[in-house]
Order: C-alpha cells, then sequence, then structure tokens
C-alpha cells in the first residue's frame, strides 16, 4: 500500500516548492553532502533508489551491484513488506531504508550521496526537489516532470542547493547511440535531413496503472514513449526543433479514456532537417532512421535495455555488450566525484518538455503548426 501524496494541483505545488527552498536548504547545513566525493577518491558513492517498482527492481539494482563507481546504499518505499526484502537482497543497513513520512530527513545521512527517483511522473518534481533541498545529488526518471515549470523548478533546486542533476536517459550512454551522435556533430555524410524515430509498446490489460491516469502521468505514450522519439530527433540532428504538428489517433476509447493511445508528430529543425515521429501504447514499433545528404544510418531496435543494433552507411553497428543503466549510474557518479557537468542534465529534460507543452497544444488545435 503506498502512502505517498497524490498530486493534485501542479501549480500550487511548484508554487509552494519555491517557498520551501527559499526557507531550507540542507545543503548549506550539510556542505560535504553537497559536494560529493573528491575528484581522486576511489569511494562507491552510496544511492538510494526513491520508489522500488519495476524498473528500480529489474533493472536499476541489478545493475548498481556492477557498478564501479556508487552502489546502492538505501531505499525509500511506501511498502512496508518491501523493506526487509531489499534489506536482505542487497544488504542495506536498516537506517538506510526511508519511507514517505520520513523521506526528507535523508538530509543526515551521509551514506547516500546521490537519490534517484523513479516515481510515477506527477511525483518527479516533488521528490527531486525534496532531494535537493536534502543536499543530495539527484537522478530523477524521464519524463522528467509534468510540464516546462516543473522541469524549471527541479533546475532552480539543485542550483540553489549546489547539487548536480541529470534525467535517466541511458542511451546517451549506449555506445552505438553515441555513433549517431557523433555523425550528428561531425557530419560526414552531409547535411542531416530527415528522421525517423519510433517507440512504442502494447501497453497489457492492467486498467489501474498509473500509466493510464492522466493525473499520475501526465498523458500516455508521448510522456512514456514519445519523450525517446523526441530524444531520436534532437541527438540524431544535433539540433533543436523549432515548430512541430501533431495528430493522435485512438483505436481503444475504454483503455486509454484519460490518455493518448497513438500519436505521430513531425517537427522541424533550423538547419531545414525535418522529423517523423511515431509513440504508442498499442503498437510495436522502435527504431530510429536517419537520411543524410550522403548516406544513412538505421538502428533496430533503437531504445531497448540491450542489444540496440543498426548500421551507418555500410558500417554495422553490432549490439554492445554494455549494461546501459549501470553505465548511466557510473557516470553520473564521476561527474558528481569530479564536478564536472552530466551529459544528460536537468536542461536535457527541460527541452524535452518544452516539446511535449508545444505538441500537446498542436494536438488540442487540430494539428496546426506550434512554434516550440
Ligand atoms: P512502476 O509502476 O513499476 O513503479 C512505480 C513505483 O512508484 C512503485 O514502487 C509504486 O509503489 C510507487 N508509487 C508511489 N506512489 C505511487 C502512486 N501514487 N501511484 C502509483 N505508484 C506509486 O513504474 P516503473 O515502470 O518503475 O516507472 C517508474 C518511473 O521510471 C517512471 O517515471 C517511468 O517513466 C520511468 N522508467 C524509465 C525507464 C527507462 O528506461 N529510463 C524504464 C521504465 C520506467
Amino acid at each position: 500500500m503506498n502512502t505517498a501524496p497524490r498530486n493534485v494541483d501542479r501549480r500550487s505545488f511548484v508554487k509552494g516548492l519555491s517557498t520551501g527552498i527559499a526557507a531550507f536548504s540542507a545543503a548549506s547545513a550539510f556542505p560535504s553532502l553537497a559536494r560529493g566525493a573528491s575528484a581522486s577518491s576511489p569511494k562507491k558513492l552510496g544511492i538510494a533508489l526513491v520508489g522500488l517498482g519495476n524498473y528500480s527492481t529489474k533493472q536499476l539494482a541489478p545493475a548498481l551491484e556492477e557498478a564501479t563507481d556508487c552502489y546502492l546504499a538505501g531505499v525509500v518505499t511506501g511498502t512496508k513488506s518491501k523493506e526487509a526484502v531489499w534489506r536482505e537482497k542487497y544488504g542495506i543497513k536498516r537506517s538506510n531504508i526511508y519511507n514517505y513520512e520520513n523521506y526528507d530527513s535523508i538530509a543526515s545521512n551521509p551514506d547516500i550521496d546521490i537519490v534517484y527517483v523513479v516515481l510515477p511522473n506527477s511525483m518527479h518534481a516533488e521528490y527531486s526537489i525534496r532531494a535537493a533541498n536534502a543536499g543530495k545529488h539527484v537522478i530523477c526518471e524521464k519524463p522528467m516532470a509534468m510540464n516546462v515549470a516543473e522541469c524549471e523548478a527541479m533546475i532552480a533546486a539543485c542550483k540553489k542547493n549546489n547539487v548536480q542533476l541529470s534525467i535517466g536517459y541511458r542511451l546517451h550512454f549506449d555506445p552505438n547511440t553515441r555513433e549517431i551522435m557523433k555523425v550528428a556533430k561531425e557530419k560526414p555524410y552531409g547535411d542531416i535531413q530527415y528522421v525517423q524515430s519510433e517507440a512504442s509498446f502494447i501497453m497489457g490489460n492492467n486498467l489501474d496503472a498509473w500509466r493510464l491516469d492522466r493525473e499520475l502521468a501526465g498523458g500516455g505514450a508521448v510522456m512514456d514513449m514519445g519523450v525517446y522519439c523526441i530524444q531520436a530527433a534532437r541527438y540524431a540532428t544535433g539540433e533543436e526543433p523549432i515548430a512541430i504538428r501533431s495528430q493522435e489517433f485512438k483505436t481503444d476509447w475504454n483503455k486509454f479514456k484519460n490518455v493518448d493511445e497513438t500519436v505521430t508528430f513531425q517537427m522541424e529543425f533550423p538547419s531545414g532537417a525535418y522529423s517523423n515521429s511515431t509513440t504508442s501504447y498499442n503498437i510495436r514499433s522502435n527504431r530510429l532512421y536517419v537520411s543524410y545528404s550522403k548516406g544513412l544510418a538505421q538502428l533496430e531496435p533503437a531504445t531497448k535495455y540491450g542489444g540496440i543494433k543498426g548500421s551507418i552507411q555500410d558500417r554495422i553497428l553490432d549490439p554492445q555488450p554494455i549494461n546501459q543503466q549501470r553505465r548511466q549510474m557510473d557516470g553520473f557518479a564521476r561527474s558528481v566525484k569530479t564536478g564536472t557537468p552530466s551529459i544528460v542534465p536537468g536542461e536535457e529534460g527541460l527541452a524535452d518538455m518544452k516539446v511535449i507543452e508545444a505538441l500537446y497544444k498542436s494536438l488540442q488545435q487540430g494539428g496546426k503548426r506550434v512554434v516550440i
């Protein structure tokens, strides 16, 4: 049973948070926590996972067992029965197990350097900001938050508390995805003309799932998987989109009565490149296609946890034997240790959220072009 508060009024919530930030800065009370270990420190940084659902249980916690620069030091859960299970499985100290009521007291725990928020989307801003106020560095899962205002409040809270903020964009740590980014930067095949990105899956029949509840998820496929399409178009072009048009298709009006099921959208980029994307909770698709003036690249699958493969011209990109989540968390731990910015800072999540807001605006306007 979860005891965490449901978030109803986002506007007053963000306003309240700003007041909270001004009133209490644990980073100033515990400056050593905010700075983390020194660059040369061999110390593994302690991570606390907040929310022990599927992603924490099946991906993040196992990945932390392989990590070299961080380890699973603590957890935050609203489900009492999970406490002993996680304590025993991962050897977590009793004093490093928190619930949603005593969460803020994590501020005085020197074992926890980084808080990783893995909760339903509507809780990302609140729990990230509270972690920052507790003087902890923050990783927040995608989508960063419910809207642009929340993303900005999260970035401001981390800046104010002198802690780093990173978004769970694991694909930036995948070598084959990084090859696509490199082509966008170095342009060996000429101009980038067109990107096609698709990220979808077929949602199961659990109609109580928070992903189908607009108040908790902020939207449907767009918030969950569309963010990968937006990311892909942005890193495959190396540009920020300037305008968007979007269209929605719904085939199951019962299951998807509160959230979007399938959405296609087209984006324009400053160089003249454009993209076409599809995201859905009711089809199977997972690929990236990039047309250059003198070549092409493709990845399929393009967003899975492992096995990302494809080609750039006649160069085959074989699947790499890496753990994306381990690399992502180790990468962030090293950023904290060395005081260098994360390669996926809060600003990356904010950029995607600006696109998402424009996408939904276009949907409301019957697919009209919306400037981002
Ligand atoms: P999940 O439903 O499996 O887990 C959610 C957790 O939040 C559960 O432990 C649940 O008990 C807890 N919770 C607390 N308050 C809740 C409430 N009011 N309603 C529902 N649950 C509540 O979800 P998940 O798949 O682990 O996703 C969590 C976050 O991680 C989401 O933001 C999702 O987008 C993100 N995610 C990212 C990736 C990735 O590849 N980066 C993959 C999966 C999920």
